[in-house]
């Protein structure tokens, strides 16, 4: 890993919001649903997944939510300032956050090992063949420890 100890930092892009990571993601994921999509301006959301109480922020966040097709519940933080995506996270889910890769700072060796939502992707999208391919929502991988 890139930092000297074990986890990660990260901030938005005008630096008012920053926060550290204690130890290492479970999975990281890029998601092509047409939620996703909105947030990232077009691409997937890619996404590394900490235990929330692993993570400390520093400056305000703000956030937003909406029902998904599921029933669950899908909020996603930001910075209010600048915009950026930070987290996500699921009410089926609540003790995980989806930390947007994008916010993390350099260098760190994290990489998508699969992609999910494809069948919500554009048709001019190319899938590296390397990872793991679902149409959809696949299970929640369980946390390592
Ligand atoms: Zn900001
Ligand atoms: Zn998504």
């Amino acid at each position: 890993m890139a930092e000297s100890e074990s986890g990660f930092s990260g901030s938005c892009a005008c630096g008012a919001v920053t926060y550290r990571i204690a130890g290492e993601p479970f999975a990281v994921r890029q998601c092509w649903c047409r939620h996703c999509q909105k947030l990232a301006g077009g691409g997937p959301t890619h996404n590394a997944f900490f235990m929330a109480d692993a993570i400390t922020v520093t400056g305000t966040v703000a956030s937003n939510a909406r029902g998904a097709d599921s029933g669950n519940e899908l909020t996603w933080y930001f910075c209010p300032g600048c915009g950026t995506q930070l987290f996500g996270a699921s009410s089926a889910r609540p003790q995980m956050r989806a930390v947007r890769l994008g916010s993390l700072d350099q260098a760190h060796d994290l990489r998508p090992s699969a992609a999910i939502w494809l069948q919500e992707a554009p048709a001019w999208v190319s899938i590296d063949p390397a990872l793991e391919q679902h149409p959809a929502q696949p299970p929640t991988p369980p946390p390592s420890d």
